[in-house]
């Protein structure tokens, strides 16, 4: 049985990247220190005999005993809230936690993968972004803990590869949602649906006319997964090139859940990115990749998950604070 190790497992990509490797039927090792996950996103896995769960810090020496096969880091903290709460954390993670996996992958001849981000491009000139684009990031904006910690990620691994000739994989996620994303990480899509179930009004910063292009999970995992099996090296974009601008896009939240609730505009947070949209000829040619889950299906889906959800788990969504940690 292939033996893999995912780190982040406990959040929102991470579980759902257990659930797929558990599937495909590889013994899967899951890693997290739980400050942005929920030991709930995996707790479904507990009683299977090949998933295992390590609570673990990765940015401290990282060990798995035996042999390793495979290796997705995946560990980060992803949303602008969280990453503006534990800034350093946030920098360490990526770049000292990066550098640790890679020395495991190293030691136990493992593949590794790791989760780099649309962010690597900043508030983006070039539109739609391909991997060939350097990117317009600000290193010492609010933001640039994140982006520039996965532009190091980025170029430790490439190190790694062509210096230690390790066998790497870099993938840029563009915005991705789905279901397990807490209601309180700020991150759009879950802010909205948080704010029609609460009967409260969407908060739209800035005008509205900056634009993203979102994902739904099962197309984010199918894309990782080719890659990580692909023979391809260099960093590849997996997102949905559906764009919309934030006003439109609170305007279909509306359509979607029928709440009686309208726009309201708050400031635009500094250095937000303007404009997104990934080119995904890459990933197109070379994995035979694309999105398949149309934004409104994708919508659907997790706007019911939300709404299935009991008292409970919604609260613990809502409120989780980990701002102290
Ligand atoms: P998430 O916050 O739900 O999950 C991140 C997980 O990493 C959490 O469970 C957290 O507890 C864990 N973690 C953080 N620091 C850790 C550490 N030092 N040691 C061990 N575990 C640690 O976020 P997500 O959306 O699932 O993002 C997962 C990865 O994908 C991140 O690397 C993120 O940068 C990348 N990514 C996500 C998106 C997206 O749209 N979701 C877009 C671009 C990149
Ligand atoms: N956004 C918004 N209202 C919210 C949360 C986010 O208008 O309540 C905007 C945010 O300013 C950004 C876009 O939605 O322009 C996507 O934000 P998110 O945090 O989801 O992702 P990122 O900015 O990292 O792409």
């Amino acid at each position: 049985m292939k033996k893999i190790l995912i780190t982040g497992a406990a959040g929102f990509l991470g579980s759902h990247l257990c659930d797929r490797f558990i599937d495909e039927g590889f013994h899967v090792i899951a890693m997290d220190n739980l400050i942005t996950g929920d030991l709930n996103n995996i707790s479904h896995l507990f009683s299977l005999s090949n998933f295992e769960f390590h609570h673990h810090d990765v940015t401290k020496f990282v060990h798995v005993s035996g042999k390793l096969d495979y290796i997705l880091h995946f560990a980060s903290p992803a949303s602008p809230i969280d990453y503006l709460k534990i800034p350093i954390k946030t920098l360490k993670v990526g770049s000292l936690g990066t550098l640790n996996l890679l020395g495991l992958a190293k030691e136990k001849g493992a593949r590794i993968l790791v989760a780099s981000t649309s962010e690597v491009y900043g508030d983006p000139l070039v539109h739609p972004q391909n991997e060939e684009y350097f990117g317009n990031v600000n290193p010492i904006g609010p933001r640039g803990v994140y982006d520039e910690a996965k532009r190091f990620m980025e170029s430790i691994t490439m190190a790694y590869h062509r210096h230690h000739g390790l066998d790497t994989r870099i993938v840029r996620i563009f915005n991705t949602y789905g279901s397990r994303m807490r209601l309180n990480d700020g991150r759009v899509v879950p802010a909205f649906m948080g704010q029609a179930l609460r009967g409260e009004d969407l908060t739209v910063f800035g005008d509205g006319s900056q634009s993203r292009s979102f994902c739904y999970i099962d197309d984010q995992v199918e894309g990782i997964y080719r890659l990580l099996f692909s023979d391809y090296t260099d960093p590849i974009n997996i997102g949905n090139p559906h764009e919309t601008t934030i006003k439109e896009f609170a305007e279909e939240i509306i359509a979607l859940t029928g709440t009686k609730q309208k726009v309201i505009y708050k400031p635009l947070p500094q250095d937000d990115p303007t404009q997104r949209q990934p080119d995904i000829t890459k990933a197109k040619e070379i994995l035979g990749w694309e999105p398949k889950v149309h934004r409104n299906e994708g919508l659907k889906i997790v706007y019911d998950y939300f709404k299935s959800l009991s008292p409970e788990d919604l609260q613990r969504k809502e409120h989780r604070d980990f701002s102290t940690k």
